[in-house]
């Protein structure tokens, strides 16, 4: 087994600035990038901490007492995260999702859903409000969530075998605890709608570590009309020593699904939609909504970049045009140095114009080495 390369570079605080351009890009929600792609998915991370340390994303060995977390003022205020979600919102974006680190340990949350909650599209739409969650908080939080205007989760779970569980968050966390998050969620009214709008599970399959508790998600979450999605482990950050040889590819997870519960793939539920649709068969082989569906997103061995949509600001306000960039855009800069909405909707316009990232298609042509991430930044800053 070769050795992993776990380099230490701190890529936060490397940042591009963020230029307000000297003719004026209007924010009428017809933005495209040099793609052609459209700006519709804003994903905002509020806290670079977690109580987890999941092994592919904050490993304990380099996430220690001595990591140097962001201090309190660094961050965007919630007054900030808003006013810049509303020039996001200007330009076109009709989703936003909250993550991080995990999002519930930020103090208030409810109070920043509520200035979210709030926001209108261009033609008087609310937002697609939703937030991605590790789940231990969520059984307290439920309520308070729904009550503040946020829509729907998706919670993190990478199995239901208790020890299993415990390994993979290793802080010893019990799996009984987010299983009762993820009931007080749905009591809560958090995801119950459309399959596009529901509750969602997301659970990273890395070979090796968790595969064998893929069946047994399948068979807990059918036919409740929650819709559990397998996530390809990624070489995000720096950090987690990924090694293509521990991704398990989505099509073999379908396949060892369909053994056992038979599956039928159905059309995306919207364009830029990353995940792809598998329903629950009835025994004439046709989709039975009451059975539900799963869905697996591939990023490493399908990428979808072409129809990618989402931006994402980190936890200190920096705007990062993909998953796996190494530096952002310091839109914390113009915010703080007294930029007008009107400059900053400007820069945020010139930058995604300039947008070319695509990743995922460029990993199989990049060296062998590419896989270390030297210079990327972390998921755990950048919300995943
Ligand atoms: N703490 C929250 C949670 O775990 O849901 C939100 C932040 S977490 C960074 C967002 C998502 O990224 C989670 O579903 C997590 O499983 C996923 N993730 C983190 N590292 C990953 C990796 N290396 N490959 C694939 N997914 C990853
Ligand atoms: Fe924390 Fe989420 Fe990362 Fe796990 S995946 S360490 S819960 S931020
Ligand atoms: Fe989007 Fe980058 Fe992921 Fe491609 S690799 S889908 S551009 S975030």
């Amino acid at each position: 087994m070769s050795e992993r390369v776990i380099p230490l570079v701190d890529q936060r605080i490397a940042s591009l600035a963020a230029a307000i351009p000297a003719q004026r890009i209007v924010a009428d929600g017809l933005l495209s990038d040099a793609l052609g792609r459209p700006l519709s998915d804003l994903r905002i991370s509020v806290t670079d901490r977690c109580n987890f340390r999941c092994n592919y994303c904050m490993p304990k060995e380099v996430f220690d007492k001595d990591y140097p977390y962001l201090p309190h003022g660094a961050l965007l205020s919630f007054e900030e995260i808003t006013r810049t979600a509303k020039l996001f919102v200007a330009h076109g974006v009709r989703k936003i999702r909250l993550t991080g680190g995990e999002p519930l340990l930020r103090k208030n949350i409810e109070v920043l859903i509520g200035q979210l909650a709030a926001l209108r599209t261009p033609d008087g739409q609310p937002l697609d409000l939703t937030l991605t969650t590790n789940g231990s908080l969520l059984a307290r939080k439920a309520k308070s969530l729904k009550a503040a205007g946020l829509k729907r989760v998706t919670v993190s779970l990478d199995g239901l075998d208790d020890a299993v569980f415990r390994a993979m968050n290793d802080v010893d966390f019990p799996v009984a605890d987010v299983l009762e998050g993820i009931e007080a969620a749905r009591a809560a009214g958090l995801g119950a709608g459309e399959p596009g709008h529901s509750l969602k599970i997301n659970m990273v399959v890395k070979r090796g570590t968790n595969e064998h508790e893929i069946p047994r998600m399948a068979r807990h979450f059918q036919g409740t009309g929650i819709v559990l999605r397998f996530i390809e482990y990624m070489d995000v950050g720096a950090t987690n020593g990924w090694r293509m040889d521990e991704v398990l590819p989505s099509a073999e997870v379908v396949r060892m699904i369909h053994a056992e519960l038979p599956l039928v793939q159905l059309d995306p539920s919207a364009p830029g939609e990353t995940a792809e649709r598998w329903g629950y068969a009835d025994a004439s082989g046709r989709h039975d909504p009451a059975l539900g569906e799963i869905g697996v997103i591939s990023s490493v061995t399908q990428a979808f970049c072409r129809d990618c949509n989402r931006a994402r600001l980190s936890t200190e306000g920096k705007l990062y045009l993909c998953l796996f960039a190494g530096q952002g855009h310091d839109l914390r800069a113009l915010i703080r140095g007294g930029a007008s909405d009107e400059d900053i909707a400007s820069a945020i316009g010139a930058i995604w114009q300039g947008r070319s990232d695509r990743y995922s298609e460029l990993r199989a042509s990049m060296p062998t080495d590419a896989g270390t991430g030297a210079r990327r930044v972390e998921m755990s800053y950048i919300g995943g």
